[in-house]
């Protein structure tokens, strides 16, 4: 199927040749058609997979096919988090380039201002994360205009507890519209929000929540105080030119962060202790190869499109095995090969039961070759950093930075296939930090889903 099949508008067919696109993805060819046709849709895709353009293509035609009086906006499209909603809206900029179609994206963290003004002034689409749309909602701002509503990452949503303000929106919404809602899971909580949202939905499925094919995942099995320097002779051993380095905390992202920028490499962080402009500088860094490594918390694991990401390092193992799942797509996207390496310690065997389970297949146990997986533990590993520790030269923290395989001046290291020792590590209330690890168990042994807000993380 080719793009010219959908009978686009001819300035949407020719942003599409302007952005480079030659086919249309799996998850277009299914759902353009349908939305096009005004029909209600429930679509399960993980992003990398061209869902943006699936659904901002029919909205556009949509705004460019019937003519209403100006200044209301009528798509409205809702998303969890700050950067998603960047970079939809940057995409629908993208693809409106050659229409006079107006959009704007609403999130918190910045001044109320300009989007008010986008509102007083009516563009056609608003990208909003639902906290900041609440904000507008109460302040006398009218979504009474809206044709077509777009969920996306409804999983996510849930996540971050922000079901009820979702269901609070609607309410505000005209009942005579098109909805379209993507999730890359569905829970039970999922159905009864898309029953009440949509209207005889078409199902569209693509890669049923499954990561990417061409990702190759393997797990390192280490002990906690050996996580850095096992993740700076995976970077050194790989030639990671764009890597994610996952933590479970800010404060471990802070501190691995630095670590890794003592052995050489350009880094940033992004979580959300950092201000909207720090986090979009350090994404702008690093979509244009400024900056080689991000380290990020879950922040960033749900659908940023960064397309040259080669590694995610799971320098902490995630809380879930839907997180896993994002976490690893933001490499290997469209068609691209990547790495996806867990860093796992003997505390981790439940989780890593749960993610092989998810996948439908085991991960490869590796180890790196003259890794020095015996020597001791740092003391007060993931005490909180402090400026004074930054300038004392003999800072444990440091010397244990420099005492990284890719300091040390040993051969270059490469994987084998046999199972690492792994040692449990007793952690130090020090160690301890910030976050629970994971969900507790609840009576019937399953994992409970976690109901984190977004400012926790
Ligand atoms: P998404 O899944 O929407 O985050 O899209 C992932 C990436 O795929 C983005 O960089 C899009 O610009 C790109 N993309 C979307 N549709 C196509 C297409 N038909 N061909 C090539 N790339 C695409």
């Amino acid at each position: 199927m080719q793009f010219t099949d959908f009978t686009l508008d001819a300035r949407l067919q020719r942003a599409i040749n302007t952005a480079g696109y030659e086919m249309p993805t799996p998850i277009q060819v299914k759902t353009i058609p349908l939305a096009l046709s005004g029909q209600d849709i429930i679509g399960t895709a993980q992003t990398g997979t061209g869902k943006t353009a699936a659904f901002v293509l029919p909205i556009l035609q949509h705004l460019l096919g019937k003519q209403v009086r100006p200044s209301r906006t009528r798509a409205l499209i809702v998303t969890p988090t700050r950067e998603l909603a960047e970079q939809i809206n940057t995409a629908i900029q993208q693809l409106a380039r050659f229409t006079n179609i107006r959009s704007a994206s609403v999130y918190g963290g910045v001044g109320m201002g300009p989007q008010e003004q986008a509102f007083r002034q009516g563009v056609d689409i608003i990208v909003a994360c639902p906290g900041r749309l609440l904000d507008h909602i109460e302040h006398g701002k009218t979504l009474d205009g809206v044709e077509v509503l777009v969920l996306d990452e409804a999983d996510r949503m849930l996540d971050m507890g922000f079901l009820p303000d979702v269901r609070r929106i609607l309410r505000h919404l005209p009942r005579e519209r098109q909805s379209m809602l993507f999730s890359a899971t569905f829970a039970p909580e999922l159905h009864s929000l898309s029953a009440g949202m949509l209207r005889k939905p078409a199902r569209v499925d693509v890669g049923n929540g499954q990561p990417p094919r061409r990702i190759a995942h393997a797990l390192y099995p280490i002990s906690q105080h050996l996580k850095t320097s096992l993740t700076l002779a995976l970077l050194k051993q790989s030639n990671a030119y764009s890597a994610l380095v996952f933590t479970r905390t800010k404060h471990r992202a802070d501190r691995v962060a630095r670590q890794i920028k003592q052995a050489g490499y350009t880094v940033a962080t992004l979580h959300s202790n950092k201000s909207q402009n720090q986090r979009q500088q350090a994404l702008n860094g690093f979509r244009s190869g400024k900056i080689h490594i991000l380290v990020a918390t879950d922040i960033a694991a749900r659908g940023l499109d960064i397309a040259t990401v080669t590694h995610v390092i799971n320098y902490d193992i995630p809380d879930t095995p839907d997180a896993y799942i994002h976490r690893i797509g933001r490499t290997g996207r469209v068609e691209r090969e990547g790495d996806a390496m867990t860093l796992v310690t003997a505390e981790d065997n439940a989780m890593i039961r749960d993610i092989e389970r998810a996948l439908g297949k085991s991960i490869e146990r590796r180890t790196v070759t003259d890794f020095d997986y015996a020597a001791s533990a740092p003391e007060r590993q993931d005490a909180p950093y402090t400026s004074q520790q930054g300038k004392r030269s003999g800072s444990r923290e440091f010397e244990y930075a420099r005492r990284s395989p890719r300091d040390s001046g040993r051969p270059s290291t490469r994987n084998t296939t046999a199972p690492a020792p792994v040692t449990p590590v007793r952690q130090t209330e020090t160690q301890q930090d910030e976050q629970p690890r994971r969900p507790a168990r609840v009576p019937n042994g399953s994992w409970r889903k976690p109901q984190r807000r977004f400012a926790h993380r």
